[in-house]
């Protein structure tokens, strides 16, 4: 394994060149140590300045379809016979879709995600989507939407670019070689024709990856590099939330400074592409999601399919304490000022201390 310092230096040569890097580099980063984790976040921040600047695209999911899914996928609670009690509802109308982006959208969303969970859409499935895509367009002028429908059929991703969709959400999730330890009812071959499908029919690739299922570091960089040669214009980073009542129930391998180093080894294998901080960011990244805007330059705002994230607020004045901008507003949020409270507890009071 090549030292970090050594490693970070080929990378961001490769970075400034445009070429591939070398796979064993971004292992390196995975392997770094806490000593060397600011070097890691600095050099990953170099390329996310250099492209994004201060911005931060905010991204707003709608679940347009929530559980009960034909499909095996370990990590999710919407997978054929989950336990997870997670909400379970079929088509959302129209209204109600652009009614719930709207909201997104208020709040300084600038892409608003329709995700509809099942191995795939119907084509009259895709008609419908196609009636809540104008829905949202009509209700929030100047917003992209992002279809996630699952495995794309002949023709559909044509027929979505057609009815307004900018872009297409499929996930590889994990690298090939690992991709059956995740999944038995569709394959890793089956979401890379997808991901190329929504590419050719003109809407812009978004294809990101979960961390903390029991994969290799090669796996992480495997899964990085494949989505760099799909062209994904879009990269959500997910942190695996080990639902209960799911086979990867009590799956708990990552910690914060770990999140960060796979952030930053996505960034450097992908130095100018969106990178999306995605599901688990709370959970997993807890006090050092500040840091990891030093390194992506997109999240969610507010909640994902089935499970609550911190409070809107709290994001914006993540944000904002970062000294950035959400890419949907003119200027960034107003800094968040809490009050100076005098102490009520602890020693000089007969109430317990704060400890
Ligand atoms: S296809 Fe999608 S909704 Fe269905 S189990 Fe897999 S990830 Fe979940």
């Amino acid at each position: 394994m090549p030292a970090v310092t050594d490693a970070l230096a080929r990378l961001a040569a490769a970075a400034d060149a445009g070429a591939v890097p070398e796979a064993a580099d971004l292992e390196a980063v995975l392997a770094s140590d806490d000593a060397e984790l600011m070097d890691v976040v600095a050099a990953a921040a170099r390329f996310r300045f250099r492209h994004f600047g201060n911005r931060v695209k905010l991204n707003y999911l709608v679940n347009l379809k929530s559980g009960l899914c034909p499909e095996d996928c370990n990590y999710c609670s919407q997978r054929l016979g989950s336990k997870a009690e997670v909400l379970k509802y079929t088509w959302l109308s129209p209204e109600e879709a652009a009614s719930q982006a709207a909201a997104g959208v208020a709040g300084g969303a600038s892409r608003v995600c329709l995700v509809a969970s099942g191995r795939g859409p119907t084509d009259m499935d895709v008609e419908r989507v196609g009636k809540t895509i104008a829905a949202v367009k009509n209700a929030s002028p100047g917003v992209e939407v992002c279809a996630c429908l699952g495995l794309l059929g002949e023709g559909q991703a044509g027929r979505l670019a057609e009815l307004g969709a900018d872009a297409y959400n499929h996930n590889l999730n994990t690298s090939e070689d690992a991709y059956a330890e995740i999944c038995s009812t569709h394959t890793f071959a089956d979401r890379v024709d997808t991901v190329n499908a929504a590419r050719g029919a003109g809407m812009s690739p978004c294809s990101g990856l979960i961390a903390g299922m029991g994969e290799s570091d090669a796996d992480l960089v495997a899964v990085a590099l494949g989505l760099r040669g799909l062209g994904a214009d879009s990269i959500p980073v997910n942190f695996l939330l080990p639902f209960d009542g799911t086979p990867l129930e009590g799956t708990w391998e990552l910690h914060p400074r770990r999140c960060l180093r796979i952030l930053a080894m996505v960034r450097l294998a992908n130095p100018a592409a969106e990178v999306r901080l995605a599901a688990g960011r709370e959970v997993h990244l807890r006090q050092l999601q500040g840091l990891a805007l030093q390194i992506v330059n997109s999240i969610f705002l507010g909640d994902y399919l089935t499970s609550e994230g911190q409070a809107a607020k709290d994001d914006l004045a993540l944000i904002a304490d970062a000294g950035m901008v959400p890419s949907g507003l003119a200027e960034a949020p107003g800094a968040v000022r809490e009050a100076v409270r005098v102490r009520r507890r602890g020693a000089g009071t007969d109430r317990a201390p704060n400890a």
